[in-house]
């Protein structure tokens, strides 16, 4: 397997982002990179909340594409005191619940299904504001033009 390439492109100082550098580099085959390639990028990471403890990773080509590594960040960010959780724009459907937990190993991690509707507004809407997102697909998390993606350097 090839390496990983995860953007990430933030000024302030964001936490939850050493603890991912650090597994990255542990890791090894992975790498980050700080240019909006949309062509050489895998995972996009974005600053949000800075006072939330909350890491949302998507799950479909983003823990799929190496779920021993995210089986550990998740570790990780556990041990740092951070909640890790997977929030995917899949519906609620058993199959898939029962899919990502087997998956993670794990039926302690929380799950949210927001049934394709943009993630940022249906956390915000379950009352839960999210430090640091993990996402292959960042259209996703929130509409162009948004601050969120401005303050991450995507700027389209
Ligand atoms: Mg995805």
């Amino acid at each position: 397997m090839s390496g990983l390439v995860f953007y990430y492109n933030n000024r302030l100082p964001c936490a939850a982002f050493r603890i991912l550098d650090a597994a990255i580099k542990l890791n090894g085959e992975h790498r980050v990179i700080s240019e909006f390639n949309e062509f050489a990028i895998d995972a996009y990471v974005l600053a949000d909340s800075p006072t939330s403890r909350i890491v949302a990773i998507d799950f479909d080509n983003t823990i799929t594409a190496d779920v021993d590594f995210y089986l550990d960040l998740i570790d990780a960010y556990r041990c740092h005191n951070w909640e890790p959780i997977v929030c995917t724009l899949r519906d609620n459907d058993d199959e898939n619940l029962v899919e990502i937990h087997d998956k993670l190993q794990d039926a302690g991690i929380r799950v949210y299904t927001t049934d394709g509707k943009k993630k940022r507004a249906f956390m915000l809407h379950e009352g839960i504001s999210v430090g640091m997102w993990i996402d292959d697909y960042f259209p996703g998390i929130t509409q162009f033009g948004t601050p969120i993606l401005l303050r991450n350097g995507i700027e389209y």
